[in-house]
C-alpha cells in the first residue's frame, strides 16, 4: 500500500537502475565481448541412462564479464540475435566445441558434442552447412561425432527451408537433435519429415513428475512415441531423484541435469572424465 511509503519505493527504484544498468553495459560490451576473449563455452555431460557413462556433452556458452561475473546465456543471447553478434559468436562456439571434440578424441574419450543452433545462424543464407563443413575439416573429425542442436520452432516454421537444410547437415554426416521436444506444438506428425536423429524431451516434462498421473503419462507418451520412430532419447533438466526413479522406468537413452552436473568449465569436465572408466583406448 501507498502509505508504506518512500522507502519501498526507493528500495524498488535502485533495484530497477541496477538492473537497467546492468542491461545497458551488457548492451554496450557485447560489441567487444570476442575481441575482449570474454566468452567461454561449459559443457554438461549426458550420461547414458544404462551405463551411466559419459556418452556425450552439450555446449553451453557463458560470459565471463569482467563487472558482472558470469553471464547466462538467457541474457545474452537474445541482445546478440537483437545486435546481430549472434553469428560471430555462435561461430565461436561451433569451433571452440570441435576443438575441444579433438582434443577429447586425441584423449581417448570417444564422446559426442551438441551445439546450440540459433534461428537467425540456421536459416541466414551465409552458411551454416559450410561453416559445419569447414569445421569438421579443420579438426579432422568424425562427423557423427558432432551433434547440432535444433530447436521445435526453427524446424516448424519454415519447414520446406528446414528440411533441405537437415538434409545438407545430414549428408555431412552430423546428427541432428530436436530440443525443447513436446511444446508448443499440437500436432507431432511433422516429425517424419524431419531427418532428425534425437529429441531432446522438454524440460517442462521433467518438472512435473510427481504432480499428477496425467503429466506422467504425456511424458511416457512422448518417449513411447520417440521410441517408435526410432530416436535416441534425451532427458533433460533432471534434478531429483524421484524424478530420476521415474525415468528409469521409461525407455529413454541419455540423461541430463543438474542431478548429475551441472554445466562445467573443461578442466572440471575433464577430472569427471579421468574419474569414470568409459575410454576407449
Ligand atoms: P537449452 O539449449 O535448452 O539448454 C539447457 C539449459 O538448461 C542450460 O541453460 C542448462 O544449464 C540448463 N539446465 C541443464 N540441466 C538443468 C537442470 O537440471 N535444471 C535446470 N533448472 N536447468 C538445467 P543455459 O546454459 O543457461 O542456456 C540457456 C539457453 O541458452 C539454452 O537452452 C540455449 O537455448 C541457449 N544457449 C546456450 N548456449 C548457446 C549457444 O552457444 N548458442 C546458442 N544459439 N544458444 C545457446
Ligand atoms: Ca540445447
Ligand atoms: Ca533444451
Amino acid at each position: 500500500a501507498k502509505y508504506q511509503g518512500k522507502n519501498d519505493f526507493r528500495i524498488y527504484h535502485s533495484l530497477s537502475d541496477e538492473k537497467s544498468f546492468k542491461r545497458l553495459t551488457i548492451e554496450k560490451d557485447i560489441h567487444t565481448v570476442l575481441e575482449n576473449n570474454q566468452l567461454e563455452v561449459y559443457y554438461q555431460p549426458q550420461y547414458e541412462t544404462n551405463t551411466g557413462s559419459i556418452l556425450g556433452v552439450e555446449a553451453l556458452v557463458r560470459w565471463n564479464h569482467p563487472e558482472f561475473g558470469l553471464v547466462s546465456p538467457g541474457e545474452f543471447i537474445p541482445l546478440a540475435e537483437a545486435t546481430g553478434h549472434i553469428f560471430a559468436i555462435n561461430e565461436w562456439v561451433l569451433e571452440q566445441a570441435c576443438k575441444q571434440l579433438k582434443d577429447w578424441h586425441k584423449l581417448g574419450y570417444k564422446m559426442k558434442v551438441a551445439v546450440n543452433i540459433s534461428p537467425q545462424q540456421f536459416y541466414h543464407k551465409n552458411d551454416l552447412v559450410l561453416k559445419v563443413k569447414e569445421v569438421l575439416h579443420q579438426y579432422d573429425l568424425d562427423p557423427s561425432y558432432l551433434v547440432i542442436e535444433i530447436t521445435e520452432a526453427i524446424a516448424i516454421n519454415n519447414m520446406d527451408i528446414a528440411i533441405d537444410k537437415l538434409y545438407e547437415l545430414k549428408e555431412l554426416g552430423v546428427l541432428i537433435a530436436l530440443d525443447d521436444f513436446g511444446t508448443g506444438y499440437s500436432s507431432l506428425s511433422y516429425l517424419t519429415s524431419l531427418p532428425i536423429d534425437t529429441i531432446k524431451i522438454a524440460k517442462e516434462f521433467i518438472d512435473k513428475i510427481g504432480y499428477g498421473s496425467a503429466n506422467e503419462a504425456v511424458l511416457s507418451s512422448l518417449v513411447t512415441l520417440g521410441n517408435a520412430l526410432n530416436y535416441i532419447i534425451v532427458i533433460e533438466g533432471v534434478e531429483t531423484v524421484t524424478q530420476l526413479n521415474k525415468l528409469n522406468k521409461l525407455n529413454c537413452h541419455l540423461m541430463q541435469g543438474f542431478y548429475f552436473s551441472k554445466p562445467l568449465p573443461v578442466d572440471e569436465i575433464n577430472k569427471i572424465l579421468q574419474d569414470s572408466a568409459l575410454k576407449i583406448h
